[in-house]
């Protein structure tokens, strides 16, 4: 620390003018982070930028991003009274959540559907502890409790306001210990942002495409300094918008960034395939920090264990590997062998398949999981594009996957054993009296390999979704929810729990940016 500052004092830059010059640059650096050069770098003045003299428009609270915690924000923003701006930089609305699986961790919600289907017991406080566990306790429970006690009424608001209609299905998935995976009907994230989307549209929000957040207008670091507004490039031209009560950052993650997966964890090779959107870059991760925001846990990234091999995409046959485990699914490798716990977290089956070093592995389910998973109409579309193999019997399955027909025989057949037996002694499965044996055909298959697609790092906040900065102090009038954030889901997500945090934390940011005095 002594170091670096006699080489900013040798280059004219002392703290006292960092603090009460213009925007701050690189502050982070001197935190022991990350520093950020917009200007000539080397110079004093690669650590300001002034802020615009004049604004070419003002709203009361401006939102970064379309998905599902952006959108949520907006709702509530909008829902307090506020005028509300969302920017968004494709030309499409939607982020990451638009195209995800239509996963959704609720103990209950208003059909009560594990009532209904009979699937045993579940407590906010079970999803709680599923979650911290989940995550090697790298969350923090603060953070936990507001999405997982803001899970059930988002749900139910999307249900009653936004028209968003569910399966009649519940899944007990990866590493939780409850049937809690809600599936919409679409079977895909945007049958939860288009009923987010006519519910913050409805309440006058507005959504601007192909506009990109570049800048985050901050006078200095002073913990009374607030955000004053933002700066967007829309085509070719650069605007700067002022923003009157709050500005929440709901930017999403940053998987399609080649550089900072490297940066902060280089055990996330190159040449892994991604889930994500082309969007997933995280540029206001970065902006975030050059105005002093904390940032945290950035090297917790996730591989998604069941996305397709070739091209790594989460299409809908890539979410029945992630459904099937509570209803007996099995996965096998390349010799027709079990290789992990299929009961396992997302970061513990994906390594188990990285270590058979055998690309892919292989998800094999029956005829009468279907209706637990999805529909059939959903399967024979997979079939068709050669996502789904279907044959009559293990052995033919066996034959068009190329495995040793009697292997995957054998591993099937002593799957049903340990299963009818309720012990499993080569990977220690829990099974529940749901679960459907291997035994009546038609039989499935369906091909998976690890895939970039969650980062849990991020910005810090408070469980107000206020933004926390490099000394501990709340930003005025910043927010931020959703993937951008950090210290939710701890060292690993739990599949199904990206989509009530988001939209939880996002209530929670819109509901207190309306209420910012402007
Ligand atoms: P979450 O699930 O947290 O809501 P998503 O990935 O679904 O995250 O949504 C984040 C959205 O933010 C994406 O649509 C992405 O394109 C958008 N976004 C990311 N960076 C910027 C930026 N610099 N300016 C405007 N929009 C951005």
């Amino acid at each position: 620390m002594k170091k670096e500052k006699d080489e900013m004092t040798k280059k004219g830059v002392s703290r006292r003018s960092i603090l009460k010059g213009a925007v701050v640059m690189g502050a982070a650096a001197m935190g022991g982070g990350l520093a950020l050069n917009m200007a000539t770098p080397g110079t004093a003045e690669a650590m300001v930028k002034k802020l615009p003299s004049k604004w070419d428009e003002t709203w009361d609270v401006v939102v970064v991003g379309s998905g599902f915690a952006g959108l949520a924000a907006a709702a509530e923003a909008a829902g307090g009274g506020a005028k509300v701006l969302i920017l968004e930089k494709m030309p499409t609305y939607g982020g990451n959540s638009i195209i995800n699986g239509g996963e959704y961790n609720s103990w209950d919600d208003e059909l009560h559907l594990r009532e209904k289907l009979n699937l045993g017991n579940d407590s906010v406080e079970l999803h709680k502890s599923d979650t911290l566990k989940g995550g090697d306790f790298y969350g923090f429970p603060d953070l936990v409790d507001v999405f997982v006690q803001g899970a059930t009424p988002a749900l139910n608001w999307m249900i009653d306001e936004g028209g968003c209609k569910l399966r009649n299905i519940l899944n007990r998935t990866g590493g939780h210990t409850a049937y809690r995976t809600h599936t919409n009907v679409e079977g895909v994230g945007r049958g939860y942002t288009d009923p987010l989307k006519k519910i913050a549209e409805g309440r006058g929000a507005k959504i601007r495409l192909n506009t990109k957040l570049t800048w985050i207008w901050r006078k200095d670091a002073d913990p009374k300094s607030p955000i004053e507004g933002v700066e967007v490039l829309a085509g070719s031209k650069t605007k700067n918008i002022k923003v009157t009560k709050a500005l929440i950052m709901a930017s999403g993650g940053f998987s399609r960034d080649k550089k900072m997966l490297r940066e902060f964890n280089p055990g996330i090779l190159d040449e892994y395939n991604c889930t994500n959107h082309p969007g997933a870059t995280g540029e206001t991760i970065r902006m975030a920090q050059a105005i002093c925001a904390d940032s945290l846990q950035l090297a917790f990234i996730q591989l998604y264990p069941y996305a397709a091999p070739d091209t790594g995409i989460l299409d809908a046959p890539a979410v029945y590997p992630f459904r099937g485990p509570g209803y007996g699914i099995v996965y096998v490798n390349k010799l027709g062998k079990r290789f992990v716990n299929e009961m396992e977290r997302r970061d513990v089956v994906a390594m188990a398949q990285i270590k058979t070093k055998m690309k892919p592995t292989y998800s094999i389910f029956c005829e009468a999981m279907i209706p637990k998973m999805g529909t059939k109409e959903e399967v024979e579309k997979g079939i068709a594009k050669g996502r789904f193999v279907k044959a009559d019997t293990i052995g033919e399955l066996a034959g068009k996957l190329g495995i040793p027909a009697k292997d995957l025989e054998e591993t099937i057949n002593n799957h049903n054993k340990y299963m009818a037996e309720g012990k499993d002694p080569e990977f220690g499965r829990q099974f529940t009296k749901v679960m459907i044996p291997l035994t009546q055909g038609p039989f499935y298959a369906i091909a998976q390999w690890p895939a970039v697609h969650h980062t849990m790092g991020g910005i810090r906040i408070n469980k107000n979704a206020q933004v926390i900065d490099i000394w501990g102090n709340v930003i005025p009038r910043l927010y931020a929810a959703g993937e951008v954030t950090g210290g939710v889901h701890g060292a690993n997500r739990l599949g199904g729990n990206a989509t009530p945090d988001a939209i939880a934390f996002g209530r929670v940011a819109g509901i207190n940016a309306a209420k910012e005095k402007s």
